[in-house]
């Protein structure tokens, strides 16, 4: 499964150490930025490894969306109040079931202050919100609902739009790491490229340092305080997907190709425990702004989602029931009404005047579609939508010309070029089982001395849901109190 050995190296069986700090990193993404940036501001010494010749990680190309709330400043700015016990609450339920209540907790209570840091270091943020599902607002406002305002999670806590984007023309990934880059080279991390870690070294059951490999060298580091893992998911390692989350084989994945899972394993040797392997985000091929002025049916032509929820929700739903042999069916208005930079290129594979003859271009059976459009318009007529309670605003009669839209033949943002993966990008959102202070937990759910991570290495806020921005605010927030922890 991986090219050399993940067994951990007895400290005995280390010829010398090359370097010694307080503090070792492995990954510079974004967990790994914020971890040695902590650690450093806490007087620790730190070395900061990255396999690659830069960092950025998948990081840097995201869509920079970070779910933050709470009453932040840009939440402020916008008119929007918001309180840490909502948040919480909306982040349990899309999120779960069984989501780690300590640091969802946490992740609320402290989710301001979080904002606040991220501002200190220089991330923007533009106090303006984009009001309609979408996977990057096309304009560069800072602030985005993220199913928040939708059915079922409206009833369950006070809807407050929480997608904190960081400003940017197109994706805002790049932006924050930038930034974060910035700050650890003015820091005193020591940032090693070109050095990927393949060992741990062990004395007794406490983690001591890492074994590298940098070009044709082996370099051994040691770590007097601990080794903080930041290496990212597994989704690019096709033996490990097959094996935890045998559901993402196939799709495309949403990485920036380093995802191998060897951090993961690298703990799991020494003993770690790990969480929801099986879970991860699926990036759905379809634009949102269509999906929620339309609707989103399967084989059968029926409904199965209010299509106002956060889009990766729509994306669970359509591979895990129904194997991504789902259609967007819209009406020229509901395409007309995308702005043209929103919809990516995507254009209807069928056109039809009635339904009828949709269903039969489509191959679905004959009144399929005539039934559930029918039964939806009945309802629309009077702004309803009883089956899937969809937001009034999104909810009218579509009328003749009809159009379908086939998932499977993929969508790409225009900055990713001509690659368009069909039916799905996923990335996995499982891992190593941390506490809140990014301890890294064995069998016995004791902490590995020495052992600490954090981003998408471990199983942080997720359990089986996701929701836009926690991937890079839970790698940010526990990487910062993973790095001030391996320093304490
Ligand atoms: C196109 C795209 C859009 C996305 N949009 C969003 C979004 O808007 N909001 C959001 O929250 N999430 C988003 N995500 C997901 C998010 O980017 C990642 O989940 C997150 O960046 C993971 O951060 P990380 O620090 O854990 O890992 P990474 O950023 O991947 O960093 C891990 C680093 O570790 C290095 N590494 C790995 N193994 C080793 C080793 N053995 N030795 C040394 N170095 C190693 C890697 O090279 C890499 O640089 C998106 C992802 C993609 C690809």
């Amino acid at each position: 499964m991986f090219s050399s050995s993940v067994r951990p190296l007895a400290l005995d069986q280390v010829p010398a150490f090359d370097h010694e700090v307080d503090v070792i990193v492995v990954g510079f993404g974004c967990a790994g930025a914020s971890a040695a940036l902590e650690a450093d501001a806490a007087g620790a010494s730190v070395a900061l490894l990255e396999k690659y010749s830069g960092g950025g990680g998948s990081s840097a190309l995201s869509g920079g969306e970070m779910y933050l709330g709470g009453g932040t400043a840009i939440q402020q700015a916008c008119g929007f109040d918001d309180t840490p016990e909502d948040m919480q609450k909306f982040l349990s339920a899309a999120l779960g079931p069984d989501t780690d209540q300590d640091k969802v907790s946490l992740y609320c209570r402290d989710s301001v202050e979080h904002f606040d840091w991220l501002v200190a270091q220089g991330v923007p943020f533009k106090p303006s919100l984009w009001d309609s599902p979408t996977w990057v607002p096309p304009t560069d406002d800072g602030l985005m609902w993220m199913g928040e305002r939708a059915h079922p999670f409206a009833g369950i806590a006070k809807p407050a739009p929480r997608g904190h984007r960081v400003t940017a023309d197109g994706f805002g990934g790049k932006v924050l790491m930038e930034v974060l880059g910035a700050r650890v080279a003015e820091s005193g991390v020591d940032v090693h490229t070109d050095t990927g870690v393949t060992q741990l070294i062990l004395d007794g059951d406490r983690v001591v340092g890492v074994v590298a490999r940098r070009f044709n060298d082996t370099v051994y580091y040691r770590a007097r305080g601990g080794v903080v893992l930041t290496t990212g998911g597994f989704g690019d390692n096709a033996e490990m997907v097959a094996q935890h989350a045998p559901q993402l084989v196939g799709l495309g994945i949403n990485s920036d190709g380093g995802d191998d899972g060897r951090g993961i394993a690298l703990a799991q040797a020494a003993g770690a425990a790990v969480r929801h392997m099986s879970a991860g985000q699926v990036g759905i091929s379809l634009i949102p702004g269509m999906a929620v002025r339309g609707m989103v049916v399967d084989a059968n032509g029926r409904r199965f989602i209010n299509e106002d929820v956060y889009p990766g929700l729509i994306g669970q739903a359509a591979l895990f029931k129904h194997g991504l042999h789902v259609w967007v069916i819209l009406d020229e208005q509901a395409y007309e009404e995308v702005p043209e930079a929103e919809r990516w290129g995507v254009q209807p594979h069928f056109v039809a005047e009635t339904l009828a003859e949709l269903e039969q271009e489509i191959g679905m059976p004959d009144g399929a579609l005539q039934s559930t459009v029918g039964e939806y318009n009945r309802h629309a007529e009077q702004g309803d939508d009883p089956y899937f309670h969809k937001e009034a605003r999104w909810v009218r009669p579509l009328t003749s010309p009809f159009a379908a839209i086939d998932v499977r033949r993929g969508i790409a943002p225009p900055e990713y070029g001509d690659s368009k993966p069909g039916g799905a990008e996923v990335f996995t959102t499982g891992g190593l089982r941390t506490n809140v202070d990014g301890a890294v937990l064995d069998l016995d759910d004791e902490p590995i001395p020495g052992l600490y991570a954090a981003g998408r290495a471990t199983s942080g806020l997720h359990s089986w849901g996701y929701i836009s921005g926690t991937s890079l605010g839970d790698g940010t927030f526990f990487g910062r109190r993973a790095g001030i922890a391996a320093a304490g």
